[in-house]
């Protein structure tokens, strides 16, 4: 069994083990264990970690096309409501799955967990 890569499990929405089963059951709901190899996805959590990276990425590009749309064509503003509240909607559902794909990979990948104290 070859690990996939990191981008490549977290495009396809594949087990970062075996790179075979999928990594989410539902559109964004993380599966209990993968299908392929049987590696448990119960432990993996990425909070909110997700929907924060997608607020930046989503935020910069479209807040830097209405700046270039604004500066170049000087649209009314309904041009501007009708353009980006799409865009807005559909980027936000193709990059939240992405990054919680790719968080969920490099998580597996690093062995990242919550802090604990030696006692
Ligand atoms: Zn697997």
């Amino acid at each position: 069994m070859t690990a996939p890569s990191t981008v490549h499990a977290s495009l396809l929405g594949r087990c970062p083990r075996c790179g075979q089963g999928r990594l989410f059951s539902g559109y964004l709901t993380i599966a209990p264990r993968c299908t392929a190899c049987g590696q448990d996805f119960s432990a993996f959590d990425v909070g909110d970690g997700a929907a924060a990276l997608v607020i930046l990425v989503v935020g910069a590009i479209v807040a830097g096309a209405a700046l270039w749309t604004e500066f170049t064509f000087q649209p009314p503003l309904w041009v501007h409501a009708v353009l980006w509240t799409p865009l807005i909607v559909l980027l936000t559902f193709v990059f939240l799955r992405l990054i919680k794909s790719a968080l969920l990979v490099l998580q597996y990948r690093h062995k990242a967990g919550e802090g604990k104290l030696d006692q």
